[in-house]
């Protein structure tokens, strides 16, 4: 009987439309006029009942005749097993589908930036907006990034199949993860020749989705994500507040994930600090793995350099690749926009890349962007309050004229920056980081009893705090 309702349904309907509506719905039994189709999720049954009514009806006239009665019931997929639920639905009712009509003012609000391409939606050979430059084999490992990689890892080589469905990878702004989540979508790629791999970042999904209402093509765009095998949806801190967006994102979610398609993650916080994320879809975050990644360490940083020089092509001296990863510790595009810089400088000016160039360049960089102090700059204003020369500072004078203005330097450092006692250190003339610890400690005691000298810390932190 299905199979005479599925001709009807065939030859009404784009290929497209019935490939993802029709071919997964497994038919059930038939009791007298009354036949029962499993479907993947609840929201799959909503959306046939909004979309396809009169068609399903017209085919259970052809197949059954005006009796004909359909009910619904939801494969459930917990583990591998799959059982039924009871069944939910009996016959057609006209109802209000959830993703239709109810469209608040709110929506007018969201933001679409990139305008809508139907040529996203249209297009036979699926493009996966993939950059094929982001992979797993120029992504540097560190203790920073190890279990997020290895997640990641997993699930480019058994996409849906471990339970890290979904992956969420959080970390801060430059640290990876648009990297790392298109790493795994390339690997995917270049593996699973039939897979339709997609990456969206939430941004984009938004605008498509607001495009979509706006052009009445909701249809499309649900019959364009429902056929994706591995969703990669990059930001989803961006989906905050959107309460429309994200209820849609929700039944796209679990349609997917119900049907052991493979979602991948990324957002700026961690899940529980999302704010303005309905917790229905927090809580589904949560079913899968979470990983972090952390601001490189010291030795990630050499190695991310080193490995992006070697991409360049050009030879840095391993002193300027030290004085890079004792300068900048916050972020890996940070790192990279230096490096980016320095190459320019070098070129322009024909000279070699030298630790006195790398200086300037950082410099003149962060004085451009009025951002963090640096610790240059920290030696700078310390030399000039105590009216001694930077070489001494970081010479191995003893004199306690040249020994306290050092101290307060490091303490400075310490406060100020987010720099490791170690890197500290290194910008003192090599120094250990015991050394630091020292001399932390004895400003800190100074602070409490001698007034001139926490007049003159205090002026200096003040300096830069404000
Ligand atoms: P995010 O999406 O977290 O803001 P990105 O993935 O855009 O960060 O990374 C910023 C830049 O840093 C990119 O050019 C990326 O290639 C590079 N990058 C980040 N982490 C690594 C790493 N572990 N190894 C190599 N390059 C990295
Ligand atoms: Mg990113």
């Amino acid at each position: 009987v299905w199979q005479n309702c599925l001709k009807i349904i065939r030859d009404s309907i784009s290929e497209q439309s019935y490939k993802t509506w029709f071919e997964p719905i497994i038919p059930g039994k038939l009791e007298g006029k009354k036949l029962t189709i499993q479907v993947p999720s609840q929201f799959f049954y909503e959306w046939l009942e909004e979309n396809y009514v009169h068609l399903l009806r017209k085919a259970l006239d052809y197949a059954i005749g005006r009796e004909g009665m359909l009910e619904y019931s939801i494969i459930v997929d917990s583990g591998n097993q799959k059982k039924n639920e009871p069944p939910i639905a009996v016959n057609m009712p006209q109802h209000n589908s959830p993703v239709n009509n109810r469209l608040e003012n709110k929506i007018v609000n969201e933001q679409v930036k990139n305008p809508f391409e139907m040529r996203d939606l249209d297009s036979l050979n699926l493009d996966s907006f993939l950059n094929p430059n982001y992979t797993f084999d120029n992504f540097v490992e560190g203790d920073c990034n190890r279990l997020a990689r290895a997640a990641g890892f997993a699930v480019a080589s058994k996409p849906g199949v471990t339970s890290f469905n979904p992956l969420m990878i959080y970390g801060g702004v430059g640290l990876g993860k648009t990297h790392l989540v298109q790493a795994i979508g390339n690997f995917m790629k270049n593996k699973a020749v039939n897979k339709f791999v997609l990456y969206v970042s939430s941004e984009k999904f938004t605008s498509q989705f607001i495009n979509a209402i706006r052009n009445n093509s909701l249809q499309d765009f649900m019959t364009f994500y429902m056929q994706v095998d591995i969703l990669i949806i990059d930001d989803v801190q961006f989906l905050s507040g959107k309460e429309k967006t994200q209820e849609t994102f929700f039944h796209i979610f679990n349609h997917l994930h119900q049907s052991g398609k493979q979602i991948v993650m990324t957002s700026d916080r961690p899940p529980r600090e999302l704010e303005g994320v309905e917790d229905r879809l927090l809580s589904r975050f949560k079913w899968g793995l979470t990983a972090d990644l952390q601001t490189p360490d010291f030795e990630t940083r050499i190695a991310i350099i080193q490995k992006k020089a070697h991409a360049e092509g050009i030879d840095i001296a391993y002193e300027v690749i030290e004085y890079l990863a004792h300068s900048i510790d916050t972020n890996v595009r940070e790192l990279e926009g230096v490096m980016i810089s320095l190459l320019a400088q070098a070129s322009l000016t024909r000279r070699d890349i030298d630790v006195e160039l790398a200086k300037n360049t950082l410099r003149h960089l962060i004085k451009d962007s009025e951002r963090e102090v640096t610790i240059d700059t920290i030696i700078e204003a310390v030399t000039e309050h105590f009216k001694v020369r930077i070489p001494d500072l970081k010479g191995k004078s003893r004199l306690r004229e040249i020994v306290l203005p050092r101290q307060i330097a490091m303490y400075l450092a310490k406060e100020l920056t987010n720099l490791s006692l170690k890197s500290i250190g290194y910008h003192f003339g090599g120094r250990d980081h015991s050394t630091v610890i020292h001399a932390i400690q004895t400003v800190n005691d100074l602070m409490d009893t001698d007034k001139d000298i926490s007049g003159a810390v205090n002026k200096l932190l003040k300096l830069f705090r404000k």
